[in-house]
């Protein structure tokens, strides 16, 4: 067995029930992917609309596959036609693109708010205190289905330190579950996944842990 296989088998082993693995594919070649996949991965995430058309060309919908970089408002269109989530909705702007031309071809994607838990400027994400809103404003939209929240956290090297900020996410994610009918709280990456999981997570986004270091 490759190491994407051992590693893919140990790591599913590993999560308990209900919470889902998103292998973060960026940089990856299909094949890699593909070893992933035989090994039990069902999602793929991909950051880049091309590189996510030219994988999907190869490995198609025998996975999901969900968009978990920053949306540029002129590749909407391309990335509605392939993904089957959108995890990094963070504006009304981008949501109405995206509800446009999915509307276009009939399509309701089920998308995640990106929430920038630590305010970080220059940084993607809707602020905490500006989440209720964009959920409101959202809920027009008859192409899109708000499905839950998504957060990165700040880059830290500590991952203990990860705890409060996938903690504010989760209390976040219990509020707006109260009168919306959301499932997904996507955060934790490889060095951070366990704390997510602790924290409530049922959807992580691993990278390094699935194929190793990127180079
Ligand atoms: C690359 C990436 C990941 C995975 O990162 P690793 O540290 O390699 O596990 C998760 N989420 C997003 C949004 C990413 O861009």
């Amino acid at each position: 067995m490759g190491n994407i296989s051992s590693n893919t088998v140990r790591i599913l082993n590993e999560l308990s029930d209900g919470v889902e693995l998103v292998a973060a594919g960026k940089g990856r070649s299909a094949e890699d992917i593909l070893e992933a996949v035989e090994a039990g991965v069902k999602i793929i995430g991909e950051n880049y609309v091309q590189e996510a058309e030219e994988k999907f060309s190869l490995i198609g919908p025998k996975v999901k596959w969900h968009f978990i970089g920053h949306l540029q408002k002129n590749k909407v269109k391309r990335a509605v036609r392939i993904f089957d989530m959108i995890e990094t909705v963070d504006s009304v702007e981008i949501a109405a693109i995206v509800n446009k031309s999915c509307s276009e071809i009939k399509k309701v994607m089920p998308v995640l708010i990106e929430v920038n838990s630590a305010k970080e400027e220059n940084k993607s994400g809707v602020f905490p205190e500006d989440l209720e809103n964009l959920v409101k404003d959202m809920l027009g939209f008859k192409n899109i289905k708000v499905s839950g929240l998504m957060t990165m956290g700040p880059a830290l090297k500590n991952p203990e330190d990860y705890r409060p900020y996938f903690r504010d996410t989760k209390a976040l994610f219990d509020k707006i579950k109260i009168n919306h009918d959301i499932k997904y709280l996507s955060m934790g990456m490889s060095d951070s996944y366990c704390i997510a999981i602790q924290e409530g997570a049922n959807l992580i986004r691993l990278g390094t842990a699935i194929f190793g270091a990127r180079r």
